[in-house]
């Protein structure tokens, strides 16, 4: 199926994808288009201008900068999931981009695209509420930064406006995290059932800070504050993790569809959280 006809424009630098952006009042940015190309061919979207954004230098690298890294535009999941600098600081993002897909869409697919589609079962947006990720924004009118917790508004839908470019993401150095999924055929390389992404901090055996993620479950990835709340103070225990995790959808709208019942993701999420926690606890 081919999609509707559309004007495309393939800009050598930032500035010129963002003044294209802005000269259409129906763009769309094309990054890895694992997603964005499936949605023109189903005509689901429509755009009359796609820039393609990836042939400007400078937006693929994953960089240490001090006390926190910096995962460019253009990184591919296979990039973000092989990097030493995302596996030691960013462990959940490295093993969500890892059960990404599948090796073709690891190798074309961006870490940012997928921020930036916002699916309601996408992994990669729990690891990056997870871990507090920053995202770097751009268009004609300047800069901006939106923190992952206010960055997924609903199914499909960011905080991004129609002619803004995610250029990076930034997650703080600091504690540790783990990403587990159950995917829709059982493994990992498909589209979470449910799924559960991390992040802790503490010392001399106290918990101080934690967050905890979850995707697949609801209209939109969302942090699980009350999981969170109930295992900060605590020590890390069995019992602890199982009270935490028994949060996992609190106030939570649970979706039901093919692969599975308000009950049995509701549970799915429970049993993720419970397992990542026991990851990083181990
Ligand atoms: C067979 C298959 C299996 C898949 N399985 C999974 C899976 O298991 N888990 C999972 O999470 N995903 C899965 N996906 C989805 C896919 O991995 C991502 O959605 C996709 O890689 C997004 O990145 P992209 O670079 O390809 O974005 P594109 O397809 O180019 O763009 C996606 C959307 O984001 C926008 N966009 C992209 N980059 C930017 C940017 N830098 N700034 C602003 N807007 C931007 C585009 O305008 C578009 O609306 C699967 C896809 C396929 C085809």
């Amino acid at each position: 199926m081919y999609p509707p006809n559309f004007d495309y424009v393939a800009p050598a630098t930032l500035d010129e994808a963002l003044a294209a952006l802005a000269a259409s009042d129906n763009a769309k940015v094309l990054s890895g288009g694992m997603s964005l190309i499936p949605l023109m061919k189903l005509r689901l979207v429509r755009p009359t201008t796609v820039v393609d954004i990836s042939r400007i230098s400078g937006l693929d690298a994953i960089t240490d900068e001090g006390d926190h890294i910096s995962i460019g535009a253009l990184v591919k999941h296979a990039e973000t999931a092989s990097n030493a600098l995302v596996a030691e600081h960013a462990t959940a993002l490295g093993q969500a981009a890892g059960a990404t897909a599948d090796i073709q869409v690891r190798n074309q697919g961006t870490t940012c695209g997928s921020i930036a589609h916002a699916d309601l079962a996408a992994d990669q947006p729990a690891a990056a509420l997870a871990l507090g990720a920053t995202m770097s924004v751009a268009s004609v009118r300047g800069t901006r930064e939106i923190a992952a917790a206010d960055f997924f508004v609903d199914t499909l839908t960011s905080a991004l406006e129609p002619d803004e470019i995610l250029v990076k993401i930034t997650i703080p150095k600091g504690g540790k995290s783990a990403y587990r999924k159950l995917g829709r055929r059982g493994g990992e390389s498909d589209y979470p059932i449910a799924a559960a992404a991390v992040w802790v901090d503490g010392s001399n055996g106290s918990i101080s800070a934690a967050r905890v993620a979850v995707t697949g479950v609801g209209p939109k990835p969302y942090l699980a504050s009350e999981s969170a709340a109930a295992i900060v103070g605590s020590s890390g225990s069995g019992e602890a993790i199982a009270a935490a995790a028994s949060h996992a959808t609190d106030g939570i709208t649970v979706l039901e569809d093919l692969y599975g019942s308000v009950e049995y993701r509701s549970h799915l999420a429970k049993v993720y959280v419970k397992r990542a926690l026991e990851d990083v606890l181990a």
